[in-house]
């Protein structure tokens, strides 16, 4: 407060607050905060420079401002707006006495002060009055104290009231809520976690976490992760299994986010809580979304919602049980009424009707989250460290990328002008499906990719389709070779050669080549050779997890895909000695680009069962329609078919490994294993969120995620793909490789091989 200048007045300037206010919540506390207009009252009987004053100061500062000239409309402005600072006018107003102008914030009654006296301090405190100004009309002084009661009093009082709209949002949030002490003690949990723990918040409040009971199915050393993790100032964000009242486990999406206090102390901790997402949570969700017509199938697995658009979406929890369900749910609910309604149509109305069944069949029908219903933990790691990205994010860890290789900088250059025999002999063996390509791996000292490249793109013609010599494709592959990562356990310049191996075995098959043409070929072998180019050895949830640049540059979607795709190019047309598209013109170049570039989309896990459905949906099935009425089984070759298949076959050869040999299948296994364990390790100390828990190398069987593998993503696609290509020999590898992993899981055994026999 300022001091009493002689002769001066004085003007009293009212704040409604508590102290208690200023203790809970220190002025310099930061953080976000509700926005608040601040109000203030003038109660000034006359206009003169000092109300005129306080007027532009409000101005000024942005405050609402008010003025009163009497008493009784000072209280009915007050009544109205309640005021944050009342200004009082305590030189000429007479009629007011400060012990009785302060009742209970809604009651404001102004009496006379003795003329020129200086008020002593302690009335007006208890009065509530908090500050004496002493007469000064220039603005920037009544601005200063004004924002100096802003910054003060006023701000914890904005707070205090915002902590009301805080509970009260923390009360109907959906997501469960706790805050403990920093020792770990509850002090508050909202109703949508008693709702999902089935606790009574009275049964939980003051008790110490370690006092509830635990769930058994959490990782041994996840709370120590937390612990440290959180201890150190840092959100903990991953999954979690908790024990409800009942006893039953709920498996959790939980971040906690410790709260840091005064001297930068942690006071307490916030968590918060989702079940994620599993069958019977979803079909509760739908259920309760009213705005949709529903069709419900358990039995299937199956829910269908149809809103008022007549706009179709599917989401399926046990897709491996319910694909066909939803399928034959489509040709009966809609594919049905389009054909009875093209019946009776003119015939420009039936044309438009094919192209809606056309769409229908071609377009996304099918959620990108289908979720696992699946108990097994394999399975539920795998579709989450496959199939989600961003999704779980944390701040913090950088994964830092290889520099990108250029021509200038590769290590060893490679000569094919003379091929070793013994690698030429090798080669001869490419067009059968047991190829070896470890052998190949061995014999050109991690350079598989380069000679069985020149190879096949030899064989089907490349270098003529593109116009470029050989030594522009030589220099080429070695590019694309070097940048990928010999040090990852699979994703390495190996598991690209099996890719384009399985890519032109795919090629050759008589269904395939009579649906494509030979720029879809020259794609295809290009995209397979490229599809993994800069693999960091580390999955998209990972990267989105560690906020990597490419999950910033690529917003969390399709990360390493999209880079795939881009440095692909970016490599290619940086020199022009291994720019394999120099001599095609522009139009060829962008229809080849573009369909290079959905290839090496496509092998993305997130919509694997889109990919997989629509082939079936528009390749397989007019085809075995057609078989059933005709000997001809030519579907028609649209762009969009054609699409379609390419998507599907750079899928199967991506995934190809549980398909070959039993003993190329067991060493993909091992790799995948590996890369797989590398990264859990670097999450653990990394303290980022485990994506994939089973993949832990302590504890992993690697038989039952290989069951798990083939189960959810493997058997079905490659009968599918099978249906189209004819691929029997596949089909048999896929089953004896699946026998030899449940009769190792069947002997409890966890590793690659039985134990040899003692
Ligand atoms: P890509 O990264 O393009 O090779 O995509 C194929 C995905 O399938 C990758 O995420 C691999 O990690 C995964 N994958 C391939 N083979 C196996 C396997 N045998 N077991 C488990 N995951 C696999
Ligand atoms: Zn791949």
């Amino acid at each position: 407060s300022q001091s009493p200048a002689s002769g001066g007045g004085w003007l009293l300037i009212l704040i409604f607050l508590s102290t208690v206010t200023t203790l809970l919540v220190p002025p310099s506390h930061p953080g976000p905060s509700l926005c608040f207009f601040l109000q203030v009252l003038l109660v000034f009987a006359k206009e003169d420079s000092q109300s005129d004053a306080f007027w532009w100061a409000c101005d000024r500062a942005g405050f609402r401002c008010n003025i009163a000239r009497t008493p009784e409309s000072a209280i009915e402005c007050f009544l109205d707006k309640h005021h944050e600072i009342i200004v009082i006018d305590g030189r000429h107003s007479r009629y007011f006495e400060p012990e009785k102008v302060y009742g209970n914030n809604s009651f404001l009654s102004l009496h006379r002060l003795p003329d020129q006296e200086e008020p002593s301090v302690l009335p007006l405190l208890c009065a509530g009055f908090s500050r004496r100004f002493v007469e000064n009309s220039s603005v920037s002084a009544c601005y200063n104290e004004l924002i100096q009661i802003e910054h003060g009093e006023v701000r914890c009082q904005f707070k205090l009231r915002a902590c009301n709209s805080v509970f009260t949002a923390l009360e109907h949030c959906q997501e469960a809520v706790e805050i403990t002490s920093e020792d770990h003690i509850i002090q508050y949990v909202n109703p949508s976690f008693e709702r999902m723990m089935g606790y009574h918040k009275g049964e939980l409040i003051g008790k110490e976490l370690t006092e509830l009971p635990k769930s058994d199915k959490n990782r041994a050393d996840l709370l120590d992760t937390i612990n440290t993790c959180i201890k150190k100032g840092k959100e903990w964000q991953g999954i979690y299994y908790a024990r409800k009242k009942s006893g039953d486990s709920i498996q959790q999406d939980v971040k906690i986010v410790p709260v840091i206090g005064q001297g930068g102390k942690i006071r307490h901790f916030v968590a918060i809580k989702r079940p994620r997402m599993d069958n019977n949570n979803q079909v509760n969700e739908i259920k309760k979304n009213k705005s949709h017509e529903h069709l419900y199938n358990t039995e299937s697995h199956l829910v269908v919602t149809r809103n008022a658009e007549v706009s179709l979406c599917f989401v399926c929890f046990n897709v491996q049980r319910c694909k066909r369900d939803i399928i034959t749910l489509l040709e009966t609910q809609v594919i049905n009424i389009i054909n009875a309604a093209q019946e009776s149509s003119p015939v420009t109305v039936a044309e438009a009707l094919d192209r809606v069944l056309e769409i229908l069949r071609t377009t996304e029908l099918y959620s990108p989250q289908l979720a696992s219903k699946d108990d097994d933990p394999h399975t539920n790691d795998l579709v989450g460290g496959l199939m989600s990205d961003g999704l779980r994010r944390l701040s913090g860890n950088e994964y830092v990328f290889n520099k990108n290789l250029s021509q200038s900088q590769l290590a060893i250059p490679v000569t094919l002008n003379d091929i070793p025999p013994s690698i030429a002999e090798m080669l001869n063996d490419e067009e059968h499906w047991e190829f070896n390509i470890l052998e190949l791996e061995a014999a050109t000292h991690k350079r598989p990719l380069t000679y069985l490249g020149l190879k096949i793109f030899t064989t089907f013609g490349v270098c003529d389709f593109l116009n470029c010599s050989e030594a522009t494709l030589r220099s080429w592959l070695q590019l694309i070779e070097a940048n990928y990562h010999s040090s990852n356990s699979y994703h390495n310049s190996t598991h690209a050669a099996d890719v384009l191996h399985a890519t032109a075995y795919f090629l050759r098959k008589e269904r395939v080549k009579s649906h494509l043409e030979q720029l879809d070929e020259v794609a295809a072998l290009i995209a397979a050779t490229v599809h993994d180019v800069d693999h960091p050895g580390r999955t998209n949830s990972f990267l989105c997890n560690a906020g990597s640049e490419l999950a910033i540059l690529y917003n969390d979607t399709a990360v390493l895909e999209s880079h795939h795709a881009a440095l692909a190019f970016q490599l290619t047309v940086r020199d022009s000695k291994s720019n394999i598209f120099k001599n095609i013109d522009r139009n060829q170049f962008r229809t080849l680009r573009q369909a290079i570039i959905d290839m090496v989309l496509a092998t993305e896990m997130t919509r694997h069962f889109e990919h997989v459905s629509k082939f079936v949906n528009s390749i397989n099935k007019p085809i075995a329609a057609i078989e059933e009425t005709s000997t001809s089984t030519n579907i028609r070759n649209s762009p969009e078919n054609r699409l379609l298949i390419k998507r599907m076959l750079i899928k199967c050869a991506d995934v190809a490994n549980p398909c070959r040999p039993l003993e190329l299948c067991i060493e993909w296994a091992g790799r995948i294993s590996e890369e797989y364990f590398a990264q859990t390790d670097e999450e653990k100390r990394q303290g980022l969120p485990v994506v994939m828990p089973v993949f832990d190398r302590n504890t992993c069987s690697v038989p039952k995620s290989q069951i798990s593998f083939i189960d959810y993503f493997i058997t079905d696609m490659f009968d599918a793909w099978d249906a189209f290509a004819s691929l029997p020999n596949l089909i048999e590898h896929l089953s004896e490789n699946y026998n030899y992993w449940k009769n190792l899981d069947e002997r409890k055994c966890k590793s690659l091989r039985p134990p040899p026999p003692s």
